[in-house]
């Protein structure tokens, strides 16, 4: 007889000889205290400082999102009740889909249950929609959006990352006529770089090709109203498609499209993902609506947080540890081992009580495994000091080499091509 439980366990022990088998922490965020948090430890309870949270301008707890997702709660209760067509279209949704189109001076925005939702179906029902639709994707786009893309069931191709010349010769082949979609994100979540997004939006009006820009890592931080990276390099009204999360800077759950009403209601029309599940609760979207509402007008979590990340920077450059230059609210630390970056990690949190989740493979490329940090406003110049001493006695203890992180350059993004 076939052994089933065999199979799952091997599946885990691959995993598990790799070390990158994944443990999660036991966490309870503590309104008022961010960053600090409860570990539910094996021994206990224990007060850690996070160092690796996407609440990256700490609007999870901020009293407005609170009070909002309260309130909604209070009036209009707690599930959605449906699907979007079946009794589920919320008047605290139908409101955030105006502040996102808003946000991103787009004719309409639609919302999904996640940003990965939202890449998924979103990618794949354009290019389905498009007759012989040729995708070309950056080699270096998050999993939501590959398997976006190999929803799609069309033709694709796969840009070096932020490769212009690769780009353009991949359009100049494709047919003049033929629609192309380009897919790309404007901040990359784990090496912090950042598309040139003018040079693309050029090269896709010479060409005749659709743009899709996922703007998760940006949305709510860069560009004067916090619209992202388009907004702050003035191509917003350039890209077709925008997408975003309501899960990381806006603190709260969700996923969205914005575009022109014709790419909305396509998609709003024929997106399973969409479709066939229940809407969001009034209560998140409500809190969402206040997130990027008042992140519209207030520069001060943005302008704290560069400040932030800027002394984070400087103090473990300055300690000599392997950071990875960005010019970015990502700060990769460089390991380039799956098993040291795992105890670097452990050592962290039950030595110095800081936590950052190792990033091994395959979120990131074999050999380029990091500990990723996202200073925060929160993250004041004490917190600083404590972690550049906490991660240099912790390099220290394992006998991991202080200095500087060489690139390894091409290598990077054609690991990551070939495994998506
Ligand atoms: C996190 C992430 C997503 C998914 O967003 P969720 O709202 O967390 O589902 C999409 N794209 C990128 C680049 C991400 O890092």
């Amino acid at each position: 007889m076939f052994d089933y439980n065999g199979s799952f366990q091997s599946a885990v022990a691959v995993l598990k000889r790799e070390h990158r088998y994944r443990v999660f922490v036991d966490l309870e965020r503590k309104v008022g205290q961010f960053p600090h948090a409860l570990w539910n430890s094996p021994t206990g309870k224990r007060d850690v400082v996070v160092w690796c949270s996407n609440d990256y301008l700490g609007m999870g707890q901020h009293p407005k999102l609170i009070d909002a997702m309260c309130a909604a709660a209070r009036t209009m209760g707690t599930g959605a009740g449906g699907t979007r067509n079946i009794s589920g279209t919320n008047r605290a949704l139908v409101e955030l889909e105006a502040e996102l189109a808003d946000l991103h001076s787009k004719e309409a925005a639609l919302v999904f249950t996640s940003g990965y939702v939202s890449n998924h179906t979103g990618i794949a029902t354009i290019a389905k929609l498009l007759p012989d639709c040729l995708i070309l994707s950056d080699a270096l786009n998050h999993n939501s959006m590959i398997e976006g893309v190999r929803a799609a069931d069309c033709s694709k191709q796969i840009w070096r990352h932020n490769d212009l010349k690769h780009l353009e010769e991949l359009l100049c082949r494709a047919a003049a006529g033929r629609p192309k979609l380009i897919v790309f994100e404007s901040v990359y979540s784990m090496d912090g770089d950042v598309a040139p997004l003018e040079a693309i939006c050029d090269l896709a009006e010479r060409h005749g090709a659709m743009t899709y820009l996922d703007e998760v890592h940006a949305v709510g931080m860069y560009g004067r109203r916090g619209g992202g990276i388009a907004e702050r390099d003035g191509v917003m009204a350039r890209i077709d498609v925008i997408e975003g999360t309501l899960a990381k800077a806006f603190g709260t759950l969700g996923g969205y499209i914005a575009g022109r009403s014709a790419i909305v209601d396509a998609v709003r029309s024929h997106a399973p993902g969409f479709i066939f599940t229940t809407a969001l609760p009034p209560s998140i979207a409500a809190a969402a609506t206040a997130s990027i509402a008042h992140l519209k007008t207030s520069g001060a979590e943005r302008a704290a947080q560069r400040a932030a990340v800027a002394a984070t920077k400087a103090a473990l450059r300055e300690a000599g540890l392997p950071v990875l230059d960005t010019e970015t609210h990502i700060v990769p630390v460089m390991v380039g081992d799956p098993a040291k970056c795992k105890q670097a990690s452990d050592l962290l949190l039950d030595r110095h009580g800081i936590y950052i989740q190792p990033i091994n493979y395959p979120t990131v490329p074999r050999g380029t495994e990091r500990l990723r940090i996202t200073p925060t406003p929160a993250h004041d110049v004490r917190l600083v000091r404590q972690l550049a001493d906490a991660m240099v006695s912790v390099w220290h203890d394992l006998g991991i080499a202080l200095g500087r992180y060489h690139q390894p350059g091409d290598q990077r993004a054609q690991t990551v091509a070939a495994g998506g």
